[in-house]
């Protein structure tokens, strides 16, 4: 608790248990096969949260990870695990960091062969002294927690993935760390099993209290995160809470704002009839790319704003990805276009937003159709004007488009001094302006 002085009351400002500031890691430093996989990532995570790392294969979700864990120093920048960091730490204050605050579990599971279940959950307490008995006790604890008891003595290798995984979850947690780190762990799980580690992993976020950090590039388990990293190209794109979840960190993603976003800003989540943009891209986006997703993204938008018909969103879903479509089967993008229909018909925010929008894009239309016939009644003009009159002859063209000037009101107003509020051209050049002014209206001049 902290004390704001302001307010003059007790308020929670959480720390961040993560931070990195401008953190690089280099491959191969200094050799001719030198690759830069991180290139200056600034982020805070906050005690408690559930992160997701996503992007595409090979942009740097695991060095991030591995950073994070203190096996990959950076080549530049700064990181810090609980305002340390763990690349100054002693070999033993290492081991100690990476048994006792940060835990981590992997996709291959990473179980010794030749060990039980049992043993294998209870090692890491072997190396922190602890008696048999009471590590024993605890490794069952964890076992029956993620419903794996009954494999206890078993060896390791005659385990189904899903229980592997259990096992490892269970193990990562034998000390139990603050943080949970997580490399793709359900990748190579069937999706029953997969979900069921998800689950768990959800559980030991909510009821366990610990931060994670989980890597994917699978976007059907982002709506389990507070907040998702888009990471791409060893950069750190862009970070978008979600909607969904209560935020432990306050104040809204920063990055590069997407439109979706912008949109589910504009449509909070708690309203009975708001638009659930966010929930739209949860519950379309499974099973799908992240570039894919980034597709969805538009095409979603577009459809928001009435660009595109319930036809053009079916048949853009189907469309090959190669082809600037979405790419998914046609049952998949049935079901996307029926929802997504479902979705807008029951939601006003959607029409208060296409109407917004259009009534934007007349004023836009407008203003350009205005400049246009400005310039062009300019070039029959062989005097000079200034600003101010510039700025009339806008104005002027403007209330002569809408109807409040008529033709001759118009031509009085050319003619009227700057100093009464006209544009001081002369008798001759108002007639002969207004009458081409006219003749471009009724032309509705397209250059
Ligand atoms: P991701 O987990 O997102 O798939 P990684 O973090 O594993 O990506 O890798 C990021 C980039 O760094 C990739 O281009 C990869 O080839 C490269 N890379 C990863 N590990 C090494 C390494 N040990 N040596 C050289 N390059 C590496
Ligand atoms: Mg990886």
């Amino acid at each position: 608790m902290v004390k704001c002085q302001r307010l003059n009351v007790n308020c929670y400002i959480p720390e961040s248990i993560i931070k990195t500031v401008d953190l690089e890691v280099t491959y191969n430093l200094g050799k001719s096969n030198e690759y830069k996989a991180l290139h200056g990532e600034t982020l805070d995570i906050y005690s408690g949260e559930y992160i997701i790392l996503f992007g595409p294969s090979g942009c740097g979700k695991s060095t991030l990870l591995y950073a994070i864990l203190g096996a990959l120093p950076p080549s530049g920048g700064d990181i810090r695990i609980k305002g340390e960091n763990p690349y100054t730490y002693t070999d033993m204050e290492m081991v100690r960091f990476q048994q006792s605050t940060i835990g981590i579990i992997y996709q291959s599971f990473n179980l010794i062969p030749s060990l039980s279940v049992l043993d294998n959950v209870a090692l890491p307490m072997i190396f922190g002294g602890v008696a048999p008995a009471q590590r024993e006790k605890r490794g069952m604890q964890l076992l029956k927690q993620f419903g794996v008891a009954h494999v206890a003595n078993k060896f390791g290798s005659h385990l189904s993935g899903g229980q592997m995984q259990r096992v490892a979850v269970a193990r990562s947690l034998i000390n139990d760390p603050e943080i949970l780190l997580a490399d793709e762990p359900v990748g190579n799980l069937d999706s029953i099993s997969a979900e069921q580690v998800m689950d768990m992993l959800a559980e030991v976020n909510e009821k366990g209290r610990k931060t994670i950090v989980l890597v994917t590039h699978d976007a059907k388990y982002l709506p389990y995160a507070h907040r998702v990293f888009y990471v791409r190209d060893g950069r750190l794109e862009r970070d978008v809470p979600n909607p969904e979840k209560a935020q432990i960190k306050k104040s809204g993603g920063k990055g590069v704002v997407t439109e979706i976003e912008r949109l589910a800003r504009l449509f909070p989540y708690d309203t009975v009839d708001g638009l659930r943009v966010k929930s739209i891209m949860n519950y379309l986006s499974q099973d799908i790319t992240f570039e894919q997703i980034e597709r969805l993204e538009k095409l979603i938008t577009r459809i928001l704003q009435g660009r595109v018909d319930e036809k053009g969103f079916f048949d853009t879903l189907c469309e090959k990805f190669s082809g600037g479509g979405v790419g998914v089967s046609k049952a998949i993008a049935r079901v996307y276009t029926d929802r997504m229909k479902q979705i807008i018909e029951q939601s006003l925010d959607v029409k208060r937003y296409r109407r917004k929008l259009e009534l934007a894009d007349v004023a836009d239309e407008g203003a350009e159709f205005i400049e246009r016939l400005r310039r062009n009644v300019l070039d029959a003009y062989p005097g000079q004007i200034n600003r101010t009159q510039l700025e009339r002859l806008e104005d002027a063209i403007g209330a002569r488009l809408s109807g409040v000037l008529r033709k001759d009101g118009f031509e009085k107003r050319m003619e009227m001094p700057v100093e009464d509020g006209g544009m001081g051209i002369d008798g001759y050049w108002a007639h002969t302006l207004t009458r081409y002014l006219e003749k471009l209206i009724a032309q509705g001049i397209k250059q």
